[in-house]
């Protein structure tokens, strides 16, 4: 494995990312939808979800994260 495969592994596994509001599993570089809440940054799939995230970010973030 060469190093560019490496650092290719490395960027997908920061972009994995999940809706938080919905489950649905979202790409958190190419999402529209981003939201920060205590510094971490969270995507979403579709505006509505950004919306619900952002009305009670608490309800949705992960705390263990
Ligand atoms: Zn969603």
């Amino acid at each position: 494995m060469g190093i560019k495969d490496i650092f290719k592994k490395a960027t997908n596994k920061l972009d994995e990312g999940k809706d938080p509001t919905c489950g649905m599993k979202i790409n958190l570089a190419t999402t529209k939808y981003k939201s920060i809440y205590q510094g971490k940054v969270y995507g979403f799939c579709s505006p509505g979800c950004k919306e619900t995230f952002d009305e009670n970010p608490y309800q949705y973030a992960d705390p263990n994260c």
